[in-house]
Order: C-alpha cells, then sequence, then structure tokens
C-alpha cells in the first residue's frame, strides 16, 4: 500500500463541496474512519467534474445513523448503506466490507448478500476497478493507494481487481461498468479483461434482476457519451442481454437521438431517460403496430396494444418504471396527433404537457431521414416561434392543404378504411402490475391467445371486438393525461 500526498495527485479541499466534507468531518469527529472513494476522487485526478461523492467509514450503518440522526436513512438489502443528507445533497456512505461468505452466493458465483463488515484492505479488494478503489482523507490530504490506481490512471487503464472472469461472474453489472468507463473516460480495457469478455460470458447478465438493469441501463444512458457505447454494447454481446427484441444495430434515427442526448447532458439540460428508451423501441413498435392492422385492428387499438406488448417484452429484460412506461407511449401517441393535428387543436396541442417530448423526437425522426413524418417536424418547429396573426395564418393554410389531401385520399380510397382522428387520453392507464400479472396468469392458462404470439390473432381476440365509439368531438377538451 502506498500512501500519496493528495495535494501531489492534483486533489485539494478547495474543490470539494461542503457536503462531502461535512460527512466526512463529522464522521472523523465522531472517533471513526473515513475516506472519499469511487468515482468522485478518479474524476477530480482526471481534472473532471464528479457526477457525485461516496464515502466509506469503518462505522457500521447503525453507528452511522447514530452520529447523523434524522439526516440519515439506511437503505439496500443486498447491499446495506447509509444515505446522509448535507444541505440539499445525498452522500451515501458505506461500511468497510470484507469480502462475502461462500453460503451468499448464487450457483454460478453471483453475490446475493454483500453485507459482511471488514477492514480498509478487505475493503478494497472487493472494489471493481483499480480507479475506482483509491481512499482519499481530504482532511489529512493523503490518498492511500493500495494497487497502483494512480499509474492506471495516468496510462488510462481500465483494470478490474482479481481475476476478471471471477469478478464478472461474482457481479454480472460489472461487464456493463467497464463499457460505462472505457466509454466515458476514453480509458482501454486491460487486455487480460477483454480476453474473457466474451459474448457468451455476457449471457450471466440473465441472473441480474430486470430492475438493477434499468437501473444501469440509465447510467448508460445519462453519462454524456452514449454515443461512443452503444456500438460497444453490440460488439461485447451486451445489447442482447438489454434490449433482446431490439435489432441490435445503430440506425440514423439512434444515432442522432444518441448524439442529441449527450450534448443536451454536455450543455446542462435535462434529459428523461425515457426517452431513449422511446427512440431504441420505436421500430418494434411500428412493427407490432402493422402487425395488428394487418389483422384488422383499428388504428388507435392497434397502437395501444403495439405500445404496451413492445413494453412487456422489454420488461424481461430491464424493467420501466411505470410512469416511464406511460412517458414513453404518450411520446409514440403524439407522433400521430403531431402528424395529423385537427387545426383547432393546433394550439392546445402545442402546449401539451407531452408536446415538447413529442416533437423533440418527431423531428429527430425527420432530421434522420424518416420522411414518414410528412416534414411535420419542420412544420411544428416553425410554428412555435410564430406571432399568433402568424400562427392563424399558417393553421389556414394548413387546413386547407390538410382539406385537399383528404378529398385526394377520399378519391382514392374506399370510406371505411379511412382513418378518423381518435382525442385524449393519449394513454389509457394501465392497472397496477400486480393485477395485470394476475390476471395474465389467469387469461394465460384459459387461452393462449397471450400477446407474445406474434403469429395469430384469434378470431375471438379482445381487441377485435372492440368497437370505435363515435364521440361529439365539440364537447372534448384537450388536456393534461395524467
Ligand atoms: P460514477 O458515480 O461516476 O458513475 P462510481 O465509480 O462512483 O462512478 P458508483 O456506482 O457510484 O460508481 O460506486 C461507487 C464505488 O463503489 C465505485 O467506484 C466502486 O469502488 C464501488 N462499486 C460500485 N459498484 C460496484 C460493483 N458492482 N462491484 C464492485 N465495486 C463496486
Ligand atoms: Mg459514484
Amino acid at each position: 500500500m502506498q500512501t500519496l500526498r493528495a495535494s501531489k495527485c492534483g486533489l485539494s479541499t478547495a474543490q470539494l463541496p461542503a457536503s462531502i466534507l461535512d460527512v466526512i468531518d463529522a464522521l472523523t469527529k465522531a472517533g471513526y474512519e473515513a475516506y472519499i472513494v469511487g468515482g468522485g476522487v478518479r474524476d477530480l485526478m482526471l481534472g473532471l467534474n464528479p457526477k457525485d461523492y461516496d464515502a466509506v467509514t469503518n462505522a457500521t450503518p447503525s453507528q452511522i445513523k447514530e452520529v447523523f440522526g434524522r439526516r440519515c436513512r439506511i437503505i439496500g438489502r443486498r447491499f446495506e448503506l447509509a444515505h446522509v443528507y448535507s444541505g440539499r445533497e445525498l452522500i451515501e456512505v458505506a461500511t468497510f466490507r470484507a469480502p462475502p461468505k461462500k453460503a451468499v452466493t448464487s450457483a454460478a458465483g453471483m453475490i446475493l448478500r454483500d453485507n459482511n463488515w471488514g477492514s480498509i484492505e478487505q475493503d478494497f479488494s472487493r472494489r471493481d476497478f483499480s480507479i475506482n478503489a483509491l481512499y482519499y482523507q481530504p482532511r489529512k490530504d493523503v490518498v492511500l493507494d493500495f494497487c497502483h490506481a494512480v499509474e492506471d490512471i495516468q496510462s488510462r487503464t481500465l483494470r478490474l481487481l482479481g481475476d476478471p472472469q471471477l469478478r464478472f461472474e461474482e457481479d454480472p453489472v460489472r461487464m456493463l461498468r467497464a463499457l460505462r468507463f472505457s466509454a466515458k473516460l476514453k480509458f482501454s480495457i486491460d487486455p487480460k479483461i477483454l480476453e474473457i469478455f466474451t459474448p457468451e460470458r455476457t449471457q450471466l447478465l440473465r441472473d441480474v434482476s430486470p430492475h438493477r438493469l434499468y437501473d444501469e441501463s440509465q447510467k448508460l444512458f445519462t453519462m454524456g457519451h452514449l454515443y461512443q457505447v452503444l456500438p460497444m454494447l453490440i460488439d461485447f454481446g451486451i445489447w442482447r442481454q438489454l434490449f433482446a427484441e431490439i435489432r441490435p444495430e445503430i440506425t440514423p434515427f439512434i444515432e442522432r437521438a444518441a448524439k442529441n442526448t449527450d450534448q443536451r447532458i454536455q450543455i446542462g439540460k435535462t434529459i428523461n431517460p425515457a426517452f431513449f428508451y422511446a427512440v431504441l423501441l420505436w421500430k418494434p413498435f411500428l412493427e407490432r403496430c402493422d402487425f395488428y392492422l394487418q389483422k384488422g385492428v383499428v388504428p388507435t387499438e392497434a397502437r395501444a396494444q403495439a405500445g404496451l406488448d413492445v413494453l412487456k417484452r422489454q420488461a424481461t429484460r430491464t424493467v420501466i418504471p411505470r410512469f416511464a412506461e406511460t412517458f414513453i407511449r404518450e411520446v409514440w401517441e403524439m407522433q400521430t396527433r403531431l402528424l395529423n393535428p385537427k387545426p383547432q387543436q393546433i394550439e392546445a396541442l402545442s402546449n401539451h404537457a407531452r408536446f415538447r417530448a413529442g416533437f423533440d423526437f418527431l423531428l429527430l425522426r425527420e432530421k434522420s431521414g424518416d420522411n414518414t413524418t410528412q416534414s411535420m417536424g419542420s412544420w411544428w418547429d416553425a410554428y412555435q416561434l410564430m406571432s399568433s396573426d402568424e400562427k392563424e395564418r399558417a393553421i389556414g393554410q394548413y387546413n386547407r392543404q390538410r382539406a385537399k389531401t383528404r378529398r385526394k385520399a377520399a378519391q382514392e380510397e374506399p370510406a371505411e378504411t379511412k382513418v378518423a382522428i381518435e382525442i385524449e387520453p393519449l394513454v389509457q392507464e394501465q392497472e397496477p402490475r400486480s393485477r395485470r400479472s394476475r390476471k395474465a396468469k389467469t387469461t394465460e392458462t384459459t387461452s393462449r391467445t397471450s400477446t407474445q404470439d406474434t403469429s395469430e390473432l384469434s378470431h375471438d381476440h379482445p381487441i377485435l371486438k372492440r368497437k370505435r365509439v363515435k364521440r361529439d368531438l365539440s364537447q372534448v377538451v384537450f388536456g393534461p393525461t395524467q
């Protein structure tokens, strides 16, 4: 172990937010050891702005709770941690951990419980990469380096501690972390990792909970280097594990959306992580819509059911939370609305809660060469910048054009295939997941017409029985959907 002078490693307390210093000071004052560890130290050494700071101590979670009282909450089961609030910041405080005992690993070697407290040396050896295993005590101006991590930072190498195969088996999520750090930090991956990082080995991810994989996918989407990591996900076989139903190819739309996401993060704009899921799943969604349309399902129902199907299948890999699922389906539904809006609803539509996301999505489609948007992305783009007089004129012009197109279409198509525009809600809220799965179980046992069946829709499928209700549209107010 090397004890290095922190100031010589480019670290100083002046760079640190008051919140992390407050946590380190309170633990030290109570007689415990306390360090900053992980991404905070690594990023500061690289001259980057850390996303957050993690602290580690020899105090157990209940002792940490004693120190911070109501500012502290203990979370996690598999991996017990203290969340300490300092001002408006939240700092994760972990206790030094010893290697897990055999009894708490799965048959495949995956760690199921990891709450075995230990010494700092033991804690170091169970961290993932060397560059994430530096311990910084800011008040003493020291950095503890157990594994020549500083050299790895200087040579920009991502090296796993211990035997790579064993470390991936213990926690397959480390495979995702390897690609994330390599893309984010522009580090090369140690050949010892590359040797064993095969597409077959990514199958270990099948044992990781789809909830945890969703969280990890979000980290990949929001780290600011999504464009760099996407081809890596394909090359290493991770894509197939995370997005089984999505063809492993980076379409112009996906590429543009990824670059756009990274740019937004770079300039400090907010992003909704579910947006990129809406992008990834757009093609499977359209294909599923076609499937229902060909079976004679009315377009509104086809879209609703296709949305549910596609999200249900994705949930076998990454469980997208309910609110995010609703967001995704609303963005998709907005595509229909924005493509063919009723003239009298245009202004209301531009003020709709989902307008921004729906419009961004439409414009990304258009700019990546999707001409099915019929230039409506640019139309809405221009519309938003207009004065009220200009808007009125633009709507008038749009109305005339629309009437012309409809007349033409009416001459060409038989009347019954015409599609009416349905008005709100954008998305019918689903029943809670628990009830859905219970229902699904009973229907699965009684009939085999589940949505998984891609080949056939039986003639008595409920979706074919639904009738379109004729509504008095003049009475409908276009409003928020949630
Ligand atoms: P960032 O926060 O920038 O994404 P980080 O390295 O801080 O990166 P965290 O997920 O915040 O990542 O974890 C903090 C530290 O905990 C890591 O630096 C690493 O030392 C340890 N750690 C996290 N996840 C694992 C894991 N799956 N296996 C081993 N150690 C881990
Ligand atoms: Mg961190």
